[in-house]
């Protein structure tokens, strides 16, 4: 398959007229790629929990809660985990082009596994999705990154758009897969078609993976506008010559900023993902969950994170561009992320307080996932896109892998915060929410301190 990618007389230049918002065409063909795989990500991710504790009447796994809370845990962490083997696979045997392409099937693959009922199908696509994503998620936001020279002050604005992407896939995803594997409707029409309405969910599985392929065929089709970025390593630097030198002691310092950047954004997802856990749980116990007296359903607030990337993203993606070389210094940027995303969960100190004399408003949970995202846009597209400035030339997949490991160990994290949770007793919420919302202000404070210092490990990187 990679011949085939490879060997077409491709133009080194894509027009201007086929560029993508001001950036290198590429990116739109590594947006959509990365927004379908998202899609399937989180559209699975939206049911899998729901269809673990569901009876067995109702075509579930009749797990209970610890059971299907312990497996989420680790599926979520491993799923960011693989993101390390994957980046080396990358880096020394197949490119991040091929890695992608690889990734994206055995993904779909494991998504059409989880369609069919059986338990031993449900395992085995749950492990090909956790291979699957480790070879797509790193090497596809290392591949982004190939698309910018060295100086090319578009980096950051073009890994925010990609960010766009991601959550555009983030927010119709559980919608649709969510609609599917829930909904009376979907399951009338399958009983009018003669089929079983408790197989609803694997219906809404099999859509994540026809996402998937949907994806697939994008990334094939317009692979033409990635140029030279993500061929195999020995074909455009040389592997062999390549692998053989050590690296230099500039490059060591970079690789050790990575690793500052490494131990802070821990703590950012540790915080920020109790959206899924602590502060899902809020929502759905403690809070007011309507609208002009209308009830909606409380993992709707799943999506409003999405939302606001989708709304943020533009502007965070001028903001950058406009300042230019004075924008802040990626140092800066983490801590302004890890600033806002303890800010946002101090919100829930109050909101926790106003919880002892019954059911709060909404709005606290709207204005914590506000300042969560603007921390998150300062953070998380800028990490994706820092790791690429600093990586060495033939560890940048590797490196990524390094950079979602965070991501995997502050889900789990997430995880085990999360599970003090408790209802009924309104001070140890503020303690839980307070001490999260300490650690996360005070580590700003600390990384705004080693800020000049980081700077110097990073050399000419901004
Ligand atoms: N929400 C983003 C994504 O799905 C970031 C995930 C992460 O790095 N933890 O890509």
């Amino acid at each position: 398959m990679s011949s085939s990618i490879t060997a077409r007389k491709e133009p080194d230049v894509v027009s201007e007229s086929e560029s993508f918002a001001g950036h290198p065409a590429g990116l739109r063909t590594l947006f959509f790629t990365e927004l379908w795989e998202r899609f399937s990500y989180y559209g699975m991710r939206a049911i899998l929990m729901l269809y673990m504790v569901a009876p067995a009447a109702e075509g579930g796994l009749g797990f209970d809660i610890k059971q299907a809370g312990f497996i989420y845990g680790m599926y979520t962490m491993l799923v960011y985990m693989g993101a390390i083997p994957g980046g080396f696979v990358a880096d020394r045997l197949l490119g991040a082009r091929l890695s992608v392409l690889v990734g994206g099937v055995i993904i779909a693959c494991g998504h059409f596994a989880l369609a069919f009922p059986q338990l031993p199908s449900f395992y085995f696509g749950l492990v090909l999705i956790i291979v699957g994503t480790g070879l797509l998620k790193p090497n596809i936001s290392a591949m982004v990154g190939s698309l910018y020279g060295p100086g090319d002050q578009r980096r950051d604005s073009g890994f925010s758009i990609f960010y766009m992407g991601i959550n555009i896939g983030g927010f119709i995803a559980p919608l649709v897969c969510g609609y599917l594997a829930q909904s009376g409707e979907f399951k009338k029409m399958l009983m009018s078609a003669g089929l079983r309405p408790e197989g609803s969910w694997h219906w809404g599985f099999a859509a994540a993976g026809v996402g998937m392929v949907l994806g697939l065929i994008q990334y094939l089709v317009y692979r033409r506008h990635l140029c030279e970025v993500g061929l195999r390593p020995q074909k455009t630097t040389g592997l062999t010559a390549e692998s053989k030198t050590p690296l230099t002691r500039q490059e060591w310092l970079r690789v050790a900023a990575i690793m500052v950047f490494f131990a802070f954004t821990i703590i950012f997802w540790a915080v920020y993902e109790q959206a899924g856990t602590s502060l899902n749980l809020f929502v759905d116990r403690l809070t007011r969950n309507e609208l002009f007296g209308w009830q909606y359903p409380s993992s709707w607030f799943q999506s409003l994170n999405a939302i606001y990337v989708i709304l943020l993203a533009p502007v965070f993606s001028v903001l950058w561009i406009k300042l230019g070389g004075r924008q802040p210094s990626s140092p800066a940027k983490f801590t302004i992320g890890l600033l806002f995303v303890g800010l946002g969960i101090a919100v829930m100190v109050p909101a926790s307080l106003l919880a002892a004399h019954g059911k709060v408003s909404a709005i606290w949970l709207v204005l914590v996932y506000f300042l969560q995202v603007i921390g998150e846009m300062c953070l998380s597209p800028v990490g994706l896109s820092t790791v690429t400035k600093l990586a060495p030339g033939k560890l940048v997949g590797l490196m990524m892998g390094v950079w979602f490991l965070a991501a995997s160990l502050g889900n789990m994290l997430a995880g085990c915060l999360g599970g003090f949770f408790d209802d009924k007793d309104p001070h140890l919420l503020v303690m839980l929410f307070g001490s999260m919302a300490a650690v996360a202000i005070v580590a700003a404070g600390l990384l705004a301190l080693l800020t000049p210092s980081v700077r110097k490990l990073m050399g000419t990187v901004h």
